[in-house]
């Protein structure tokens, strides 16, 4: 449903629209919208712009992959360029740059690199979380000139509101810096009279709540209408993998003969490997089940849907569950359509209703 200008006006003097975007309903769908991504959509795809962080979240495999000698670059021209080139080739609508691990905003040009794919005619949605720490003036002046805005969705997230808990998080010491940089970003929002949703996702110790106004006061002091706050007390474990004092475990959701969703979106890693999903589990450290091949050209595309299929077959037929998968807490099962489409099989009764895990990046 599109809202008109006019009425967005109204909703906006009247101090409808502020008060709709802090409702707690809101929060919810808008978390929901997230996990969707991850979800019953269309397959995606990830392009890691950047295996480098410049946090070391505790929550996160980043730590581990980096510790492990996982290679630590920027994707090159030629694998991204091939990335677009195959994307063209095959469309899909959704295009994320924040798979796995990594710092969007560490490469200089990512900019021009959201841009190319906000360019795509068939792409509906570009998406990227980042976490705030190089958001400086020029990200934000380059953020907002891109063009075909309207397609982008940005998250930044952050850990609580004071220095300590981030530092104890995050690994680092940035509080003050990613404090000051996303009140910069509302501020100018603000100043423009802009109307884009920008997500906060604000890390918290498992079951802690902060007040709105607290986080108001923290990270947007300009009083930008429509920053999204939400408040994540629930980080995973990733089975176990990052198990620590900021996490829990979550109970798995049964998973026998019936392959993820997210088996089906590929990832183009910055070193140019071709990965399946993308999500914060699917390579943990030491593991390459998931990897499918090196985009050179047509064929190793191709080639990596032949890989995905037959991994699929052998979960479905065979219940051969990649070891990734086993653990995962972001486990989606493929939609009952998609898997009739495959095979005319009944499907084990394994919907019970689970719990999903918030995003842990
Ligand atoms: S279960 Fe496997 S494919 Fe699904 S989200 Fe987890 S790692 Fe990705
Ligand atoms: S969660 Fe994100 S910001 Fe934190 S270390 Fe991992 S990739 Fe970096």
């Amino acid at each position: 449903m599109r809202i008109s200008a006019g009425a967005r006006r109204l909703l906006i003097r009247s101090g409808v629209a502020k008060l709709l975007y802090r409702s707690e309903a809101v929060k919810r769908f808008y978390r929901r919208w997230i996990r969707d991504r991850l979800g019953d959509q269309p397959n995606n795809y990830n392009i890691q712009l950047s295996s480098i962080c410049n946090a070391l979240c505790v929550f996160c495999t980043y730590p581990q992959l980096k510790e492990s000698g996982t290679p630590q670059l920027h994707i090159s021209d030629e694998s991204f360029d091939r990335a677009i080139e195959l994307i063209r080739k095959q469309p899909r609508p959704i295009v994320c740059f924040t798979p796995t691990t990594g710092e969007v905003l560490v490469n200089s040009r990512w900019a021009e690199r959201v841009q190319t794919a906000l360019d795509l005619p068939f792409v509906r949605e570009v998406y990227f979380y980042s976490n705030a720490i190089s958001l400086n003036r020029k990200n934000i002046d380059r953020l907002l000139a891109l063009k075909n805005r309207e397609k982008l969705r940005v998250n930044f997230s952050t850990g609580g509101t004071d220095r300590e808990l981030y530092h104890a998080m995050y690994g680092v010491d940035r509080f003050d810096k990613v404090a000051r940089n996303i009140n910069a970003l509302f501020e100018v929002l603000a100043e423009r009279g802009e109307s884009v949703p920008v997500g906060v996702d604000v890390k918290l110790r498992p079951g802690d709540r902060v007040s709105n106004d607290l986080l108001e006061n923290t990270y947007n002091k300009a009083g930008y209408r429509y920053a999204q706050f939400i408040q994540s007390n629930e980080l995973s474990d990733l089975g176990g993998v990052v198990a620590g004092e900021f996490t829990i475990r979550y109970k798995l959701q049964a998973r026998d003969n019936r392959p993820c969703h997210g088996l089906g979106n590929f990832r183009f890693a910055a070193n140019g490997d071709i990965w399946l999903c993308g999500c914060a589990f699917s390579e943990p450290p030491g593991s390459t089940e998931l990897r499918v091949g090196h985009a050179k050209g047509w064929a190793d595309l191709a080639a990596a849907e032949e890989h995905q299929r037959t991994l699929a077959d052998a979960w479905r037929d065979h219940n051969d569950v990649p070891e990734p998968c086993k653990h995962c807490p972001i486990y989606q099962p493929e939609p009952a359509s998609a898997a009739r489409e495959r095979r005319s099989a009944p499907l084990p009764p394994s919907d019970r209703p689970v719990r999903l895990p918030v995003l842990n990046h």
